[in-house]
């Protein structure tokens, strides 16, 4: 017990088959059981989200034969934040030849986790990750190709091979125009019912069971009661808990933070990456941050100039007066180190003083070596696009200078605890994508997300859940039930609070600043001191969100002013959660840097005798307001734990 959380029982995973890794999944798909297809079709699957995870989840289910209800709160399935992925998806392929293996990319991605990752989650992935190119190549996704014909691959950071397969920088936008297609030909075929413009509010339970949700039309205001056999969470990351990010607006924690407070675990929340490469914020005016993909790292060089405060222009800096400090530091692995590892090293050279551009906060990407190597024709068919977004933000052409750029939040590790089945601790709660806790340990790979995203969506949970159906159709529920009245009226009562308060702030003022305590205290280092001040900051803000926060316009009506207050009173609480994990995790570990718990020389320092476990907390529903921390201890047989070194 501290001041700040309690301890509560160990957490296990029971669904994870145990024997060789490489057979874990092979065994586990054969002992669940099944649904025949006769029976599937009396079943009904609540999917939230239609981004790549919950896109393909639900076209997959529908494909089987079980009835689908999907919900966005866009106003299309194909426009969730998955169309924004830029770089890539990475496949054990071995298409180059280049000593890639199944084995390799399990290697890279529990090491570049940095040994926080479930060894039989990141196996499977590895696995699956094969399937996914196939299934979306089907499909007709356009990856790039070489001249040849061959589907070409491009390298992520902390690998030394080249499996990262991208259409140009728009490859979350292929991938997700091919899972759409599936979804729309299901909902053509009458097998998914499409709720777009609908927002999820709450969960339903009973007896013990997830049976639904409440929601809101967003159009109309109208609420809803919707019942289901199973419900599968996609609803995304919250990165945007930082107010400043590279996620869409929209994203948020609501849809998971519901489930939380009914009792799902959340694992890992500290768990954010923070992205070494987007274009540096321009000023307080600024609601959004752009991403420029890692692979521009592939060929882009980042340098900083060797002496402080040096204002000259990139091209009066001469060649030996450049600390190209990645290719110094990490000389086996250069521009392509983890984003961890390249974020903090960013940040380190501005703080000597180094940086460049306003405020000294920047680095250079420089692209002049690549030109002169490839040609700019080469150099355009690979990263157009994203020369063409950086000019337009920036006003600067990167083939002429280089790119200015600084760490920025991108995207969260941590989320719903699931099992291996992707089940979370509430029995028929399955969780999806980013916004579940599984596969990338303390830091994610570049190319990893789109891959886990699909790996969950096509072919992991189609296989698991039929083990939880099999023991359906449950009861039917009525709008009388009284969990589902209950349900109800929560989310009626907490739209009329946020109605009513008619305070003097506006919800965007509160966001920002919640945003700007996150990245203080909690952002890419922290401290002891840092996030016990934070804890305290964010809970008088929050206070005064429920007093002072000025929502105007009526609930029966579009309200966006709504929308937003609603999940910024979760981003609150998720944001105090986020800090309570961060302090009681003393060492430094992937996107989580503890000031106290470094090496000599700067780098992360893990305790893995006392912190090799994923931290899954509770709600507190305890007066005395403490969650409590459940821990699942980490055994690597494989993988063995050592010092992370990229030089
Ligand atoms: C700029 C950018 C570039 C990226 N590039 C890459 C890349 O190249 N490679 C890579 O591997 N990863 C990349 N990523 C990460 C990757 O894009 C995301 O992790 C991934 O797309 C998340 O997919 P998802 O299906 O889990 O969630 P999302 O695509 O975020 O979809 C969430 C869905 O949930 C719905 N939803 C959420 N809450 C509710 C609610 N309460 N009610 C109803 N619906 C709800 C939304 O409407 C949406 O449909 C990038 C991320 C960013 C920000």
């Amino acid at each position: 017990m501290t001041d700040f959380w309690t301890e509560g029982d160990p957490i296990a995973d029971t669904a994870a088959p145990d024997g060789p890794v490489e057979t874990r999944w092979e065994r586990r798909k054969f002992s669940a059981k099944l649904v025949n297809p006769a029976n599937r079709r009396k079943l009904t699957v609540i999917v939230v989200g239609t981004g790549l995870a919950g896109g393909s989840a639900a076209a997959t289910l529908a494909e089987a034969g079980y009835r689908v209800k999907s919900y966005c709160y866009q106003d299309s399935p194909r426009r969730a934040h998955s169309i924004a992925a830029q770089g890539g998806i990475n496949a054990a392929k071995n298409y180059r030849n280049d000593g890639d293996s199944v084995y390799r990319l399990f290697y890279d991605t529990v090491k570049g986790g940095d040994f926080r990752a479930r060894e039989s989650n990141v196996y499977r992935l590895a696995q699956v990750s094969v399937n996914i190119i196939d299934q979306c190549v089907a499909q007709g996704v356009p990856f790039a190709r070489e001249y040849g014909g061959l589907l070409d691959n491009r390298s992520f950071g902390g690998t030394q091979v080249s499996r990262t397969f991208y259409a140009r920088g728009q490859t979350g936008q292929q991938l997700l125009l091919g899972a759409y297609q599936a979804l729309e030909r299901q909902i053509g075929l009458g097998n998914v019912e499409m709720n777009s413009r609908h927002e999820m509010l709450e969960l339903i339970i009973v007896d013990g069971k997830a049976r639904g949700i409440v929601v809101r039309d967003m159009v109309t205001g109208e609420i809803t009661t919707e019942y289901a056999d199973a419900v599968v969470l996609a609803s995304g990351g919250y990165g945007n808990v930082f107010f400043l990010s590279t996620n869409a607006k929209g994203c948020n924690v609501t849809a998971s933070w519901r489930a939380h407070r009914k009792g799902a675990l959340f694992a890992n929340p500290c768990y954010t990456q923070i992205h070494p490469t987007c274009i540096p914020e321009s000023g307080s005016h600024q609601s959004k941050l752009t991403l420029m993909s890692e692979s521009l790292r592939n060929d882009g060089r980042v340098w900083v100039p060797k002496g402080q405060r040096d204002t000259r222009k990139a091209a009066d800096i001469p060649e030996d007066e450049r600390d190209y400090y990645l290719e110094r530091i990490y000389p086996s692995f250069g521009n392509l180190v983890p984003r961890d590892i390249a974020s903090r090293a960013a940040k380190n050279v501005c703080d000597e003083g180094r940086g460049v551009g306003p405020g000294g906060l920047g680095v250079y990407l420089d692209f002049a070596d690549a030109i002169k190597r490839l040609g700019r024709k080469a150099v355009e068919a690979k990263y157009g696009n994203l020369f063409e977004m950086y000019q337009r933000i920036t006003g600067d052409d990167p083939y002429e200078t280089p790119m200015r750029i600084y760490p920025a939040v991108h995207y969260t590790m941590g989320g719903l605890w699931v099992d291996y089945d992707l089940q979370s601790t509430i029995p028929g709660l399955f969780v999806v994508g980013e916004a579940n806790f599984s596969d990338h340990g303390a830091n994610r790979l570049g190319a990893s997300a789109l891959m886990q995203g699909l790996a969950d969506g096509y072919f992991v949970l189609p296989n698991t859940i039929n083990n939880y159906l099999a023991a359906g159709p449950f009861p039917s529920l009525s709008d009388n039930d009284a969990p589902v009245v209950e349900a109800r009226r929560q989310v009626e009562d907490r739209i009329s609070k946020l109605l009513s308060i008619d305070g003097d702030r506006t919800v965007d003022s509160f966001h920002r600043e919640l945003g700007h305590i996150m990245w203080e205290y909690c952002g890419m280092e922290r401290t002891e001191e840092g996030l016990t001040k934070a804890i305290g900051l964010i809970r008088a803000l929050k206070e005064e969100f429920w007093t002072r926060v000025k929502v105007p316009g009526k609930g029966e009506e579009l309200n966006q002013n709504l929308e937003k207050a609603g999940r910024v009173a979760d981003f609150l609480e998720l944001g105090e959660l986020m800090c309570i994990d961060a302090l009681h995790r003393r060492e430094s570990c992937g996107g989580h840097f503890r000031a106290e718990s470094q090496t000599p020389d700067g780098e992360a320092l893990r305790h893995d005798d006392e912190f090799s476990y994923v931290a899954a907390w509770e709600y507190a529903t305890a007066e005395d307001g403490k969650p409590t921390l459940h821990k699942e201890a980490l055994d690597f047989e494989y993988v063995h734990p050592s010092t992370r070194s990229y030089k």
